[in-house]
């Protein structure tokens, strides 16, 4: 849609009328309607303490690099929300509104809690490894895996694991196994402290990742390089 196509308004008057459902450091989310659909809106703020033209190319650029690896996924057949619309004076993205689902944390956290079978988490770890390996490649590094950074549609219930990514803003494309090795390591450091006891549903994850990457064995030992800097790092202090 062209920016000449919203109706009257400007982003800021649908942020007006949009719920805030999270302020982070670099963007706030908010949860509105754009041409009777619900959306969701990522807005990027000018950052107070740089200079307001370097401040005006970083916020660019972060929003030109967000869209361009939700498309690349997409165009991939990988889920990630539809960019409905990207407004580059206010620095808003209005994306698909993922329904009818629920976090992989949240997911995994309640499972755990109620004590259910781990066979079907552990096809979630198989999903979640095979679509991160199809994510790298296409050379798109997340630079945020988590497993809220994940969504599950129609939670449990769907026995088909549709899985969508999103929060693409820190992500950036690149070929280099070092940047996809940091990425799976990111996650792995996100997965095993937020579920305690998961090291073999993690494993499952990896197992599943170099069944379906192009370039496993170098990606994995990056991985395991950085995983030893990592030590190191915590044990010299
Ligand atoms: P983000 O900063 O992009 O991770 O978004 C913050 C929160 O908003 C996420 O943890 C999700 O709960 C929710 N969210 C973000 N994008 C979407 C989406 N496209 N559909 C549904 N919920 C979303």
């Amino acid at each position: 849609m062209a920016q000449s196509d919203l109706p009257k308004h400007n982003a800021s008057s649908y942020l007006a009328e949009a719920q805030l459902i999270k302020q982070g450091a670099e963007a706030r989310v908010y949860r509105g309607r754009l041409l009777g659909r619900s959306v969701i809106i990522k807005e990027r703020f000018p950052k107070l303490y740089r200079h307001p033209a370097v401040d005006e190319k970083l916020t660019r650029r972060r929003t030109t690099q967000e869209v361009r690896s939700i498309l690349r996924c997409r165009r991939a057949g990988i889920n990630a929300p539809v960019v409905y619309f990207v407004d580059y004076t206010t620095h808003c993205i209005f994306l698909e509104d993922i329904v009818h689902s629920v976090s992989v944390r949240d997911h995994i956290v309640s499972a755990q809690a109620s004590g259910e079978t781990t066979e079907h988490l552990q096809t979630l770890a198989d999903k979640m490894g095979e679509i991160l390996a199809q994510m790298h490649n296409e050379d798109v590094v997340h630079g945020d895996l988590t497993t809220s950074n994940m969504l599950l549609v129609n939670g449990a219930e769907n026995k088909n694991i549709n899985l969508v990514l999103i929060d693409f803003g820190l992500s950036f494309i690149s070929a280099l196994p070092e940047d996809k090795g940091v990425d799976l390591y990111v996650l792995e450091k996100a997965f095993l402290s937020t579920h305690p006891n998961t090291e073999a549903l993690f494993k499952r994850l990896l197992k599943s990742y170099t069944a379906s990457s192009k370039k496993a064995p170098a990606v994995i030992k990056k991985l395991d390089e950085v995983r030893l800097r990592g030590r190191k790092r915590s044990m010299v202090g």
